[in-house]
């Protein structure tokens, strides 16, 4: 069958990959000169089946609370009267009811932990190269109630088959030494050394040439103005871009526009709970022993995550909801680097950091939305939010197998039409 991938981030191009290995003809339009340049850019870098707690959870209101206003806060909810944003906030608040929390973590968890393994199967296949580290991802806690909440979670995820282990603060330094300056600032961690890190970007820009050289036609450069339907039947995209304007078409369309996704949806009358989350990161040069960490690591309490890239370090996170608003905000970049210093006083950069922004598709819930929908031949893989990279591959696996007729392999909530 013919397919149409509307996207080329890290979740376009691995539907694309596992399309195209499941024997379709795959095309990909795009707006961008390259595949992986917006969300799917400069993101943290995790592969963390760890991270599967959502920001939904009984415990954030009272942060959310706490940061409202604060223009470095970990978390910024800007008032704004946008509908959209408002009835996804309601959801979020259905979300943090603890049997809800414990649902999604279940789904994500299936869901990531596949995801990690088909990753690691496609690397040995293709030998790809991503600045990628297989030393485990550790979570750090300087207050006693978040390592208390975080022994909670790692229980849970333990349950559902992850090797998430609560560790004193002295192992917290053992397993990464750069955090030896702030020894005495620690309450607690936890470790799962199968989670990993490496570049969302080098990632997908070189699955994308492994894709193209199984056939797949990249039609980068391309804006997706419209999904054309008549009645409950698909008939086309209507795509302009330097070939100037045309309907394409196919037997199959996948729609994987990150947060735009519900742009393009919403004048069929689907209706998808995701909006734009802004996060920002900061990349940084270091080389060799710069008492930068070697090991992925994530501050929950300030929503950040860092991973070394090869000679990088990456400091990502954050999250401020204010629509489709790319715009860089200093005072939210400075407190990238603060949170930084603070944590490794001995970080030598040889470099000014570069910092970016990206919108995180995100649901109320963090679970994706991937499978079919009421038009036959429309399927979705978008909605991401925080884990994209982590849950990439995994997601694609799983939609090449439904869109092939087959069952798919993770124990997930997949859309039904
Ligand atoms: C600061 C930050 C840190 C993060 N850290 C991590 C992490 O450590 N681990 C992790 O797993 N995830 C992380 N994420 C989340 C992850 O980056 C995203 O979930 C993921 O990149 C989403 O991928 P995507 O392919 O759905 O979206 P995108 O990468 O945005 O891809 C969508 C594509 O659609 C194209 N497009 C959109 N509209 C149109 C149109 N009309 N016509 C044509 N093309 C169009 C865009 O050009 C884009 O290429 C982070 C995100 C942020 C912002």
């Amino acid at each position: 069958m013919k397919v149409l991938v509307l996207g080329a981030g890290v979740v376009g191009t691995t539907s694309a990959w596992y399309l195209a290995r499941a024997g379709h003809e795959v095309v990909v339009v795009d707006r961008q000169p390259v595949p992986g340049n917006e969300t799917s850019f400069a993101n943290g870098g995790q592969i963390s089946v760890s991270h599967a707690e959502p920001w939904a959870n009984p415990y954030v209101l009272p942060q959310v609370i706490r940061w409202l206003g604060k223009e470095d806060a970990p978390l910024l909810w800007r008032w704004r009267a946008d509908s959209a944003q408002l009835a996804w906030g309601l959801r979020f608040l259905r979300e943090c009811l603890p049997g809800r929390t414990r649902h999604n973590i279940a789904a994500i968890v299936a869901l990531a932990l596949y995801s990690r393994g088909c990753l690691q199967a496609l690397r040995r296949e293709l030998a790809l190269e991503y600045d990628q580290r297989e030393r485990g991802i550790l979570h750090i806690y300087t207050k006693p109630r978040s390592f208390a909440q975080a022994v909670e979670a790692a229980r849970t995820m333990r349950q559902f088959g992850l090797d998430r282990e609560s560790v004193s603060a002295e192992r917290c330094v053992e397993i990464e030494p750069a955090l030896a300056g702030v020894r005495r600032l620690l309450a607690g961690g936890d470790y799962t050394p199968s989670d990993e890190s490496g570049d969302a970007n080098k990632f997908t820009r070189a699955l994308a040439e492994r894709a193209a050289g199984l056939g797949v036609d990249f039609r980068l450069d391309s804006t997706v103005d419209r999904i054309v339907a008549d009645g409950s039947a698909i008939t086309g995209v209507m795509v302009s871009g330097l070939g100037g304007g045309k309907l394409l078409t196919a037997d199959a369309y996948v729609v994987a526009l990150g947060s735009y996704s519900p742009l393009l949806l919403r004048p069929l009358g689907l209706r998808l709970p995701l909006i734009p989350v802004k996060g920002y990161s900061a990349t940084v040069p270091v080389q060799g022993d710069s008492g930068a960490p070697t090991v992925s690591l994530t501050d929950d309490e300030h929503r950040l995550v860092f991973s070394r890239l090869g000679d990088r370090l990456r400091i990502a996170g954050t999250a401020e909801f204010s629509g489709y608003n790319l715009e860089m905000n200093a005072v939210r970049c400075a407190a990238l680097m603060r949170r930084t210093r603070q944590l490794f006083p001995d970080l030598k950069a040889v470099g000014e950091p570069e910092f970016w922004c990206g919108l995180r598709p995100a649901t109320p819930s963090n679970v994706p939305i991937i499978g079919c929908t009421r038009y036959p031949k429309l399927w979705l893989n978008t909605g991401h939010g925080t884990l994209g990279w982590t849950m990439a591959c995994g997601s694609a696996a799983a939609l090449a197998d439904l869109m092939s007729g087959r069952p798919a392999a993770p124990d997930f909530p997949f859309a039904r039409c």
